[in-house]
């Protein structure tokens, strides 16, 4: 994927402000942050969006996951925070490297 601004981050090619990575996961602040705390964590393996997930992508996803409460906290978001995954064009999603956003900080968040 050659031309995907992620796989060039897990790649060294492009720079980010990284907060944790492994062997398949990487997690880096937001470039445009909507809240104090803002990151992202994305598979280093390449995957478009969460519509191009199935079952063998469970253990990669649940990885993701549980992680977000463990970095959240590190990040100092101790009252909570908001995880979300933009799917597809309809979903708002620009980059097309699957990615959950985690952020919260500050006063409150807006409901949705
Ligand atoms: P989405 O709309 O869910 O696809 O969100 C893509 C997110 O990636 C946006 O919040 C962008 O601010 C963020 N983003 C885009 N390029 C970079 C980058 N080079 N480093 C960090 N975050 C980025
Ligand atoms: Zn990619």
């Amino acid at each position: 994927m050659s031309d995907c601004i992620f796989c060039k981050i897990v790649a060294g090619q492009l720079p980010s402000n990284k907060v944790y990575e492994d062997e398949d996961i990487l997690a880096f602040h937001d470039i445009h942050p909507v809240a104090p705390v803002h990151f992202l964590l994305i598979p280093k393996r390449h995957v478009e969006s969460l519509a191009h997930c199935d079952d063998e992508h469970a253990p990669l996803l649940g990885k993701m996951l549980a992680l977000a409460p463990k970095l959240a906290k590190e990040q100092g978001l101790d009252s909570g925070f908001r995880t979300m995954i933009n799917t597809g064009r309809g979903g708002g999603q620009e980059v097309f490297h699957l990615h959950v956003h985690v952020f919260g900080g500050g006063s409150h968040l807006p409901r949705l």
